[in-house]
């Protein structure tokens, strides 16, 4: 995970392996448990697609978000998770304020700009400087895979759109990185992972290439440490 990783940062995604996390509470407490990290406080965001961002911390008392897409906390004993199963985690990290956040994009979530409201957020409530702002786009659909339609791909800027064979794929995230530096981050503190979650069949979950009727997700996390 390369340039993000910090030693006071604790931060990861579940692979497939681990089995399914989303709204599987046991599941992502044995998970946890296995990290030794089940003493802090969980708290996820039960998404939205939209673009709600929220500040928690331990004396929060909800353990599940409703209506929200991105958690930030400065607080140790707390423990930020969303599911994704091809939507992108994008992982947040101001090593001076000791704050984190993790927001979860799919295409309308960049439509509705959720990244870059979660870090205007950073810099309003944490008074965060942007340029120290580290950020981690973890596993998703890349633009290998992610094909939309044309009523999507028109509402996105032609650069973010690659058509092959009367297919049109997206890359979101570029666009997110995009946003990300006109608010003010440094694209050199912006860095991508570069593995397909629908490329990877053993490792992650796909809604896309699995197309089951119940999701099956992995859990992305971020603390303090
Ligand atoms: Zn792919």
């Amino acid at each position: 995970m390369g340039s993000f990783a910090s030693s006071n940062l604790i931060y990861g995604l579940s692979e497939k392996s681990d089995g399914p996390m989303k709204g599987d509470f046991a599941n992502q407490q044995s998970f946890f448990k296995q990290r030794n990290l089940d003493e802090r406080k969980i708290i996820g965001a039960d998404l939205a697609h939209d673009d709600k961002v929220m500040i928690v911390n331990s004396a929060t008392s909800l353990r599940m978000i409703p209506n929200c897409d991105a958690l930030i906390t400065n607080d140790k004993n707390c423990l930020l998770t969303v599911t994704v199963a091809d939507c992108l985690p994008i992982y947040f990290y101001d090593q001076q304020k000791q704050v984190v956040a993790l927001a979860h994009a799919g295409w309308k979530g960049v439509l509705n700009n959720i990244a870059q409201k979660t870090a205007l957020s950073l810099i309003n409530n944490f008074s965060c400087n942007p340029a120290n702002i580290k950020i981690f786009i973890g596993p998703h659909i890349q633009k290998c895979h992610f094909e939309v339609q044309g009523d999507v791909a028109s509402q996105f800027a032609p650069k973010y759109l690659i058509e092959t064979d009367d297919k049109k794929y997206i890359n979101l995230a570029v666009a997110i990185k995009d946003q990300l530096v006109k608010t003010g981050l440094l694209a050199d503190n912006i860095s991508i992972s570069s593995e397909c979650t629908y490329c990877l069949k053993d490792k992650y979950f796909s809604f896309r290439r699995e197309r089951d009727k119940i999701v099956k997700a992995m859990i992305a996390y971020i603390g303090l440490d």
